[in-house]
Protein backbone atom coordinates (compact mmCIF):
# COMPACT_ATOMS: atom_id res chain seq x y z
CA UNK A 1 0.00 0.00 0.00
CA UNK A 2 1.88 3.57 -1.05
CA UNK A 3 1.81 5.56 1.67
CA UNK A 4 -0.31 8.93 0.75
CA UNK A 5 0.29 12.65 1.56
CA UNK A 6 -1.25 13.43 4.93
CA UNK A 7 -1.37 17.50 4.01
CA UNK A 8 -3.07 19.55 1.48
CA UNK A 9 -0.58 20.23 -1.29
CA UNK A 10 1.54 23.23 -0.76
CA UNK A 11 1.89 25.92 -3.50
CA UNK A 12 4.38 24.35 -6.17
CA UNK A 13 7.95 26.16 -6.49
CA UNK A 14 8.00 29.13 -8.87
CA UNK A 15 8.06 28.44 -12.26
CA UNK A 16 11.83 29.26 -12.84
CA UNK A 17 13.77 26.57 -13.40
CA UNK A 18 15.51 27.24 -10.00
CA UNK A 19 17.69 24.52 -8.11
CA UNK A 20 17.14 26.20 -4.74
CA UNK A 21 13.48 26.36 -5.26
CA UNK A 22 13.40 22.65 -6.14
CA UNK A 23 15.44 21.83 -3.22
CA UNK A 24 13.64 23.72 -0.56
CA UNK A 25 10.55 21.78 -1.53
CA UNK A 26 9.79 20.42 1.43
CA UNK A 27 9.76 16.57 1.69
CA UNK A 28 6.70 14.93 1.43
CA UNK A 29 4.88 11.43 2.13
CA UNK A 30 4.02 9.97 -1.08
CA UNK A 31 5.78 13.05 -3.18
CA UNK A 32 8.76 11.69 -5.43
CA UNK A 33 10.80 14.64 -6.73
CA UNK A 34 10.09 15.81 -10.29
CA UNK A 35 11.23 18.73 -12.05
CA UNK A 36 10.81 22.15 -11.02
CA UNK A 37 6.84 23.27 -11.35
CA UNK A 38 5.74 19.22 -11.39
CA UNK A 39 4.87 17.50 -8.27
CA UNK A 40 4.81 13.59 -8.33
CA UNK A 41 1.95 11.69 -6.15
CA UNK A 42 3.21 8.16 -5.97
CA UNK A 43 -0.13 5.75 -6.78
CA UNK A 44 2.19 3.06 -7.16
CA UNK A 45 1.49 -0.36 -4.86
CA UNK A 46 4.89 -1.23 -4.25
CA UNK A 47 4.05 -4.77 -4.82
CA UNK A 48 6.83 -7.55 -6.84
CA UNK A 49 5.24 -8.24 -10.03
CA UNK A 50 3.56 -11.85 -9.97
CA UNK A 51 1.44 -13.77 -7.58
CA UNK A 52 -1.64 -11.07 -6.42
CA UNK A 53 -3.16 -13.53 -3.64
CA UNK A 54 -6.35 -13.26 -1.62
CA UNK A 55 -6.12 -11.49 1.38
CA UNK A 56 -8.27 -14.04 2.71
CA UNK A 57 -7.11 -17.49 1.46
CA UNK A 58 -4.01 -16.51 -0.52
CA UNK A 59 -5.16 -18.23 -3.63
CA UNK A 60 -4.18 -16.27 -6.67
CA UNK A 61 -7.59 -17.03 -8.34
CA UNK A 62 -9.47 -13.30 -8.60
CA UNK A 63 -11.11 -11.66 -10.84
CA UNK A 64 -13.73 -8.84 -10.71
CA UNK A 65 -17.41 -9.67 -10.73
CA UNK A 66 -19.49 -7.28 -12.42
CA UNK A 67 -22.84 -8.49 -10.41
CA UNK A 68 -21.10 -8.23 -7.10
CA UNK A 69 -19.26 -4.82 -8.20
CA UNK A 70 -15.94 -6.40 -6.63
CA UNK A 71 -13.11 -8.70 -7.02
CA UNK A 72 -13.80 -12.00 -5.94
CA UNK A 73 -11.68 -15.27 -4.83
CA UNK A 74 -12.61 -17.89 -6.84
CA UNK A 75 -11.60 -19.96 -4.25
CA UNK A 76 -13.16 -19.27 -1.17
CA UNK A 77 -15.49 -16.21 -2.41
CA UNK A 78 -14.42 -12.99 -0.86
CA UNK A 79 -15.04 -10.09 -2.02
CA UNK A 80 -13.17 -6.78 -1.83
CA UNK A 81 -12.48 -3.35 -3.67
CA UNK A 82 -8.97 -1.52 -3.64
CA UNK A 83 -9.55 1.72 -2.32
CA UNK A 84 -11.14 5.02 -4.02
CA UNK A 85 -7.48 6.26 -6.07
CA UNK A 86 -9.35 9.87 -4.92
CA UNK A 87 -9.27 9.13 -1.21
CA UNK A 88 -6.02 6.94 -1.11
CA UNK A 89 -3.53 9.23 -2.50
CA UNK A 90 -5.42 12.56 -1.63
CA UNK A 91 -6.07 13.30 -5.19
CA UNK A 92 -9.36 15.35 -4.37
CA UNK A 93 -7.34 18.17 -2.64
CA UNK A 94 -9.02 21.45 -3.90
CA UNK A 95 -8.38 22.83 -7.65
CA UNK A 96 -7.93 26.17 -6.17
CA UNK A 97 -5.13 25.08 -4.59
CA UNK A 98 -3.52 23.22 -7.43
CA UNK A 99 -0.26 25.02 -8.83
CA UNK A 100 2.13 24.08 -11.41
CA UNK A 101 2.08 20.73 -12.51
CA UNK A 102 0.82 17.59 -10.22
CA UNK A 103 0.92 13.99 -11.83
CA UNK A 104 -0.71 10.49 -10.51
CA UNK A 105 2.54 9.15 -10.66
CA UNK A 106 1.50 6.37 -13.50
CA UNK A 107 0.78 9.94 -16.32
CA UNK A 108 5.10 10.29 -16.12
CA UNK A 109 6.34 10.10 -19.21
CA UNK A 110 5.90 6.88 -20.95
CA UNK A 111 10.09 6.04 -20.95
CA UNK A 112 9.86 2.92 -22.80
CA UNK A 113 7.59 1.16 -25.52
CA UNK A 114 8.64 -2.42 -25.34
CA UNK A 115 5.55 -4.42 -24.23
CA UNK A 116 6.93 -7.49 -23.41
CA UNK A 117 8.16 -8.66 -19.77
CA UNK A 118 9.02 -11.53 -18.01
CA UNK A 119 7.27 -12.04 -14.63
CA UNK A 120 9.49 -14.75 -12.20
CA UNK A 121 6.57 -17.13 -10.26
CA UNK A 122 6.63 -16.93 -7.04
CA UNK A 123 4.83 -20.14 -6.98
CA UNK A 124 7.15 -22.67 -9.01
CA UNK A 125 10.26 -20.38 -9.78
CA UNK A 126 9.53 -20.68 -13.36
CA UNK A 127 9.65 -16.98 -15.82
CA UNK A 128 6.74 -15.80 -18.03
CA UNK A 129 6.73 -14.10 -20.87
CA UNK A 130 4.05 -11.08 -20.70
CA UNK A 131 2.51 -8.94 -23.58
CA UNK A 132 1.09 -5.80 -21.58
CA UNK A 133 -0.31 -4.59 -24.70
CA UNK A 134 -2.87 -7.37 -24.42
CA UNK A 135 -3.12 -8.00 -20.80
CA UNK A 136 -1.16 -7.18 -17.55
CA UNK A 137 -1.84 -10.60 -16.33
CA UNK A 138 -0.83 -14.28 -17.46
CA UNK A 139 -1.28 -17.75 -15.94
CA UNK A 140 1.84 -19.84 -14.95
CA UNK A 141 2.25 -22.77 -17.85
CA UNK A 142 3.45 -24.98 -14.59
CA UNK A 143 1.76 -24.46 -11.74
CA UNK A 144 -1.33 -22.55 -13.22
CA UNK A 145 -1.31 -19.56 -11.11
CA UNK A 146 -2.28 -16.32 -11.75
CA UNK A 147 0.85 -13.77 -12.70
CA UNK A 148 -0.19 -9.92 -12.39
CA UNK A 149 1.96 -6.70 -13.29
CA UNK A 150 1.80 -5.51 -9.93
CA UNK A 151 3.20 -2.32 -10.05
CA UNK A 152 3.66 0.60 -12.61
CA UNK A 153 6.08 0.18 -15.55
CA UNK A 154 7.21 2.78 -18.04
CA UNK A 155 5.58 1.90 -20.79
CA UNK A 156 2.12 3.20 -20.32
CA UNK A 157 0.26 -0.28 -19.26
CA UNK A 158 -0.39 0.56 -16.25
CA UNK A 159 -2.53 3.61 -14.91
CA UNK A 160 -3.13 4.99 -11.59
CA UNK A 161 -6.68 3.93 -11.00
CA UNK A 162 -9.55 1.67 -13.00
CA UNK A 163 -13.24 2.60 -13.02
CA UNK A 164 -14.27 -1.45 -13.42
CA UNK A 165 -17.05 -2.00 -15.54
CA UNK A 166 -21.00 -2.27 -13.44
CA UNK A 167 -23.04 -2.55 -16.98
CA UNK A 168 -23.42 -6.18 -17.69
CA UNK A 169 -22.37 -8.39 -21.11
CA UNK A 170 -25.70 -8.93 -21.48
CA UNK A 171 -26.92 -4.94 -20.56
CA UNK A 172 -24.38 -4.16 -22.85
CA UNK A 173 -25.58 -6.74 -25.88
CA UNK A 174 -28.84 -5.06 -24.98
CA UNK A 175 -27.63 -1.43 -25.86
CA UNK A 176 -25.78 -2.42 -28.80
CA UNK A 177 -29.13 -4.38 -30.26
CA UNK A 178 -31.51 -1.13 -29.43
CA UNK A 179 -28.66 0.89 -31.51
CA UNK A 180 -29.13 -0.73 -34.59
CA UNK A 181 -32.31 -1.10 -34.30
CA UNK A 182 -33.47 2.29 -34.33
CA UNK A 183 -30.88 2.57 -37.80
CA UNK A 184 -32.47 -0.69 -39.22
CA UNK A 185 -33.75 1.18 -41.68
CA UNK A 186 -30.45 3.44 -43.43
CA UNK A 187 -28.56 0.05 -42.68
CA UNK A 188 -26.69 -1.54 -45.08
CA UNK A 189 -28.30 -5.38 -45.77
CA UNK A 190 -24.79 -7.24 -45.44
CA UNK A 191 -24.30 -5.43 -41.98
CA UNK A 192 -27.50 -6.52 -40.48
CA UNK A 193 -27.18 -9.99 -42.12
CA UNK A 194 -23.33 -10.31 -40.35
CA UNK A 195 -24.60 -8.58 -37.27
CA UNK A 196 -23.57 -10.51 -33.98
CA UNK A 197 -24.08 -8.19 -30.83
CA UNK A 198 -22.70 -11.22 -28.84
CA UNK A 199 -18.95 -10.16 -30.37
CA UNK A 200 -18.90 -7.64 -28.39
CA UNK A 201 -15.87 -7.20 -26.20
CA UNK A 202 -15.13 -5.51 -22.68
CA UNK A 203 -12.39 -3.54 -23.81
CA UNK A 204 -10.38 -0.94 -21.04
CA UNK A 205 -9.76 2.58 -22.68
CA UNK A 206 -6.85 4.61 -21.24
CA UNK A 207 -8.31 7.84 -20.31
CA UNK A 208 -6.09 10.98 -18.45
CA UNK A 209 -8.52 12.23 -16.29
CA UNK A 210 -7.11 16.63 -15.83
CA UNK A 211 -8.14 19.01 -13.28
CA UNK A 212 -7.25 22.43 -13.78
CA UNK A 213 -7.06 25.56 -11.68
CA UNK A 214 -7.04 28.06 -14.54
CA UNK A 215 -8.03 32.16 -15.46
CA UNK A 216 -9.22 33.21 -18.65
CA UNK A 217 -8.98 36.46 -20.77
CA UNK A 218 -11.70 37.18 -23.90
CA UNK A 219 -10.88 40.32 -25.70
CA UNK A 220 -13.38 41.35 -28.30
CA UNK A 221 -16.69 43.87 -30.19
CA UNK A 222 -19.57 43.07 -29.12
CA UNK A 223 -22.92 45.43 -31.21
CA UNK A 224 -26.08 45.99 -29.52
CA UNK A 225 -29.03 46.60 -32.08
CA UNK A 226 -30.58 50.43 -31.61
CA UNK A 227 -32.63 50.71 -34.57
CA UNK A 228 -34.35 48.79 -36.95
CA UNK A 229 -35.64 50.28 -40.26
CA UNK A 230 -36.70 50.28 -43.63
CA UNK A 231 -36.31 52.75 -46.66
CA UNK A 232 -38.13 52.52 -50.11
CA UNK A 233 -34.91 52.55 -52.94
CA UNK A 234 -36.23 53.22 -56.11
CA UNK A 235 -33.69 51.16 -58.74
CA UNK A 236 -34.96 52.19 -62.50
CA UNK A 237 -38.15 53.46 -63.86
CA UNK A 238 -40.72 51.44 -62.16
CA UNK A 239 -38.49 49.55 -59.93
CA UNK A 240 -38.72 49.98 -56.34
CA UNK A 241 -36.66 48.31 -53.60
CA UNK A 242 -37.29 47.82 -49.67
CA UNK A 243 -34.08 47.95 -48.17
CA UNK A 244 -33.15 46.93 -44.08
CA UNK A 245 -31.13 48.62 -41.80
CA UNK A 246 -30.12 48.38 -38.71
CA UNK A 247 -28.25 50.98 -35.93
CA UNK A 248 -25.83 49.27 -33.83
CA UNK A 249 -23.77 50.63 -31.03
CA UNK A 250 -20.21 48.90 -30.60
CA UNK A 251 -19.27 47.78 -27.47
CA UNK A 252 -15.63 47.09 -26.30
CA UNK A 253 -16.13 43.29 -24.58
CA UNK A 254 -13.19 41.49 -22.07
CA UNK A 255 -13.85 39.41 -19.44
CA UNK A 256 -11.80 37.86 -17.57
CA UNK A 257 -12.21 35.01 -14.65
CA UNK A 258 -11.02 32.06 -13.24
CA UNK A 259 -12.07 28.49 -14.11
CA UNK A 260 -11.95 25.78 -11.82
CA UNK A 261 -12.15 22.43 -14.19
CA UNK A 262 -12.87 18.79 -12.69
CA UNK A 263 -12.10 15.50 -14.06
CA UNK A 264 -12.02 16.44 -18.14
CA UNK A 265 -11.30 13.11 -19.23
CA UNK A 266 -9.04 12.95 -22.28
CA UNK A 267 -8.24 9.47 -24.17
CA UNK A 268 -4.96 8.66 -24.36
CA UNK A 269 -4.67 6.17 -27.53
CA UNK A 270 -3.30 6.96 -30.59
CA UNK A 271 -4.86 4.30 -32.00
CA UNK A 272 -8.30 5.93 -31.38
CA UNK A 273 -7.23 9.16 -32.55
CA UNK A 274 -5.29 8.78 -35.97
CA UNK A 275 -6.77 8.65 -39.30
CA UNK A 276 -10.04 9.26 -41.09
CA UNK A 277 -11.71 6.18 -39.56
CA UNK A 278 -10.74 7.05 -36.27
CA UNK A 279 -12.21 10.43 -36.64
CA UNK A 280 -15.34 8.74 -36.18
CA UNK A 281 -14.50 6.21 -33.75
CA UNK A 282 -13.01 9.57 -31.59
CA UNK A 283 -16.64 11.15 -32.00
CA UNK A 284 -18.24 7.65 -30.58
CA UNK A 285 -15.79 7.95 -27.78
CA UNK A 286 -16.55 11.50 -26.71
CA UNK A 287 -20.06 10.92 -26.61
CA UNK A 288 -20.31 8.21 -24.55
CA UNK A 289 -18.86 10.02 -21.77
CA UNK A 290 -19.41 11.23 -18.83
CA UNK A 291 -17.73 8.92 -16.25
CA UNK A 292 -17.51 9.09 -12.81
CA UNK A 293 -14.01 8.90 -12.58
CA UNK A 294 -14.02 10.13 -9.25
CA UNK A 295 -15.63 6.79 -8.22
CA UNK A 296 -12.50 4.78 -9.61
CA UNK A 297 -10.21 2.64 -7.36
CA UNK A 298 -6.72 2.35 -6.97
CA UNK A 299 -4.91 0.19 -10.09
CA UNK A 300 -5.37 -3.67 -9.24
CA UNK A 301 -4.90 -6.26 -12.49
CA UNK A 302 -7.02 -8.41 -10.86
CA UNK A 303 -10.11 -5.89 -12.21
CA UNK A 304 -8.66 -6.37 -15.52
CA UNK A 305 -9.13 -10.24 -15.94
CA UNK A 306 -11.50 -11.25 -18.56
CA UNK A 307 -11.19 -7.79 -21.03
CA UNK A 308 -9.00 -6.31 -22.92
CA UNK A 309 -7.34 -2.92 -22.30
CA UNK A 310 -5.95 -0.60 -24.79
CA UNK A 311 -1.95 0.71 -23.44
CA UNK A 312 -1.89 4.23 -23.29
CA UNK A 313 0.55 5.65 -25.62
CA UNK A 314 0.23 9.34 -25.63
CA UNK A 315 2.21 11.68 -22.90
CA UNK A 316 1.05 14.32 -20.99
CA UNK A 317 2.70 16.89 -23.76
CA UNK A 318 1.00 14.88 -26.86
CA UNK A 319 -2.66 16.09 -25.45
CA UNK A 320 -2.08 19.26 -23.52
CA UNK A 321 -3.05 21.18 -26.40
CA UNK A 322 -5.89 19.43 -27.17
CA UNK A 323 -6.46 19.79 -23.43
CA UNK A 324 -6.04 23.77 -23.94
CA UNK A 325 -8.11 24.19 -26.49
CA UNK A 326 -11.29 22.27 -24.50
CA UNK A 327 -10.49 24.69 -21.49
CA UNK A 328 -10.82 27.74 -23.91
CA UNK A 329 -13.88 26.34 -25.00
CA UNK A 330 -15.52 25.84 -21.27
CA UNK A 331 -14.22 29.49 -20.63
CA UNK A 332 -16.13 30.63 -24.17
CA UNK A 333 -19.31 28.84 -22.48
CA UNK A 334 -18.96 29.66 -19.33
CA UNK A 335 -18.87 33.87 -20.55
CA UNK A 336 -21.92 33.25 -23.03
CA UNK A 337 -25.23 33.83 -20.16
CA UNK A 338 -23.02 37.41 -19.74
CA UNK A 339 -23.22 38.65 -23.04
CA UNK A 340 -26.39 38.52 -23.70
CA UNK A 341 -27.29 42.16 -23.93
CA UNK A 342 -24.94 42.38 -26.51
CA UNK A 343 -28.24 41.58 -29.42
CA UNK A 344 -25.83 41.48 -32.48
CA UNK A 345 -23.17 39.28 -30.70
CA UNK A 346 -19.76 39.21 -29.99
CA UNK A 347 -16.59 38.89 -31.92
CA UNK A 348 -13.45 37.52 -29.97
CA UNK A 349 -10.25 38.63 -31.15
CA UNK A 350 -8.20 38.02 -28.49
CA UNK A 351 -8.57 34.61 -26.02
CA UNK A 352 -6.35 33.32 -24.22
CA UNK A 353 -6.08 30.76 -20.68
CA UNK A 354 -3.22 30.76 -18.11
CA UNK A 355 -3.14 27.64 -16.55
CA UNK A 356 -2.08 28.28 -12.79
CA UNK A 357 -2.39 24.36 -12.16
CA UNK A 358 -3.07 21.13 -13.44
CA UNK A 359 -3.66 17.66 -11.94
CA UNK A 360 -3.27 14.73 -14.20
CA UNK A 361 -4.39 10.96 -13.20
CA UNK A 362 -4.33 8.11 -15.71
CA UNK A 363 -7.45 5.73 -15.69
CA UNK A 364 -9.02 3.09 -17.56
CA UNK A 365 -12.86 3.44 -18.24
CA UNK A 366 -14.68 0.50 -19.42
CA UNK A 367 -16.35 0.54 -22.87
CA UNK A 368 -18.68 -2.47 -24.54
CA UNK A 369 -17.04 -2.43 -28.28
CA UNK A 370 -18.75 -3.49 -30.91
CA UNK A 371 -16.50 -3.59 -33.99
CA UNK A 372 -17.38 -4.44 -37.47
CA UNK A 373 -15.43 -4.82 -40.62
CA UNK A 374 -17.14 -3.90 -43.67
CA UNK A 375 -15.16 -4.02 -47.13
CA UNK A 376 -15.62 -1.42 -49.58
CA UNK A 377 -16.06 -1.38 -52.94
CA UNK A 378 -12.42 -0.65 -53.90
CA UNK A 379 -11.53 -3.84 -51.79
CA UNK A 380 -10.39 -1.44 -48.67
CA UNK A 381 -11.79 -2.41 -45.32
CA UNK A 382 -13.37 0.70 -43.13
CA UNK A 383 -13.99 -0.31 -39.23
CA UNK A 384 -17.36 0.77 -37.57
CA UNK A 385 -17.64 0.67 -34.34
CA UNK A 386 -20.54 1.28 -31.34
CA UNK A 387 -19.64 2.03 -28.31
CA UNK A 388 -21.30 1.56 -25.09
CA UNK A 389 -20.23 3.11 -21.70
CA UNK A 390 -19.47 0.28 -19.20
CA UNK A 391 -20.89 2.24 -16.31
CA UNK A 392 -24.31 4.62 -17.87
CA UNK A 393 -25.06 2.32 -20.83
CA UNK A 394 -24.73 5.48 -22.88
CA UNK A 395 -24.57 4.18 -26.44
CA UNK A 396 -22.87 5.51 -29.72
CA UNK A 397 -21.64 4.06 -32.91
CA UNK A 398 -21.16 4.15 -36.21
CA UNK A 399 -23.66 1.59 -38.88
CA UNK A 400 -22.62 1.01 -42.32
CA UNK A 401 -25.70 2.52 -44.68
CA UNK A 402 -27.40 1.02 -47.65
CA UNK A 403 -26.48 3.08 -51.31
CA UNK A 404 -30.19 4.27 -51.63
CA UNK A 405 -29.98 5.55 -48.40
CA UNK A 406 -27.28 7.67 -49.19
CA UNK A 407 -28.03 8.79 -51.75
CA UNK A 408 -31.60 10.62 -50.95
CA UNK A 409 -29.58 11.58 -47.94
CA UNK A 410 -27.31 13.38 -49.83
CA UNK A 411 -30.46 15.10 -52.13
CA UNK A 412 -31.90 16.22 -48.92
CA UNK A 413 -29.06 18.37 -48.67
CA UNK A 414 -26.24 16.94 -46.21
CA UNK A 415 -22.63 18.19 -47.18
CA UNK A 416 -19.80 16.51 -47.21
CA UNK A 417 -19.20 18.46 -43.41
CA UNK A 418 -22.69 17.85 -42.43
CA UNK A 419 -22.11 13.95 -43.38
CA UNK A 420 -18.94 14.08 -41.38
CA UNK A 421 -21.09 15.46 -38.11
CA UNK A 422 -23.52 12.64 -38.75
CA UNK A 423 -21.53 9.54 -38.61
CA UNK A 424 -21.84 9.23 -35.15
CA UNK A 425 -25.23 9.91 -35.35
CA UNK A 426 -27.25 7.75 -38.02
CA UNK A 427 -24.76 5.61 -39.51
CA UNK A 428 -21.49 6.28 -42.30
CA UNK A 429 -21.57 8.51 -45.00
CA UNK A 430 -18.12 7.54 -45.90
CA UNK A 431 -18.54 4.92 -48.80
ZN1 LIG B 1 -9.78 -16.40 -1.10
ZN1 LIG C 1 4.32 -21.09 -11.53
Amino acid sequence: MPETPSQPVPPAPSAQPDETARSAQPAQPGFIPGPPGERIISTDRGLDHGLDKCPRCGSSDVAYSIPDRALVCGYCRNTWNEPVAEEAFNLGTPIEELQGSVLASASRDIADDATTMTIKCQGCGAEIVLKTDESLQARCHWCRQVLSVNHQIPNGAVPDAVLPFTLTREQGIAKIQEFVASRRGFANRAFLREFVPENVKGVYMPYMVVDGNLHAELRGTGEITTRRYTEQRRIGKDTTVTETFWDASVHEVGRSFDILVNDLATESSSRYSRGQEVVATNYVLDAIQPYDTAAAFAYNSNYLSGFTSERRDQNISDLDSDVEEKFLSIGREKVRPTIQQYTRGVRWEGEGVAVRGTRWVTMYVPVWLYSYYQRRGSGEAYVHYIAVNGRTGRTMGSVPVSHPRIFSVACAGATVAAALAAVVGWGSLFL
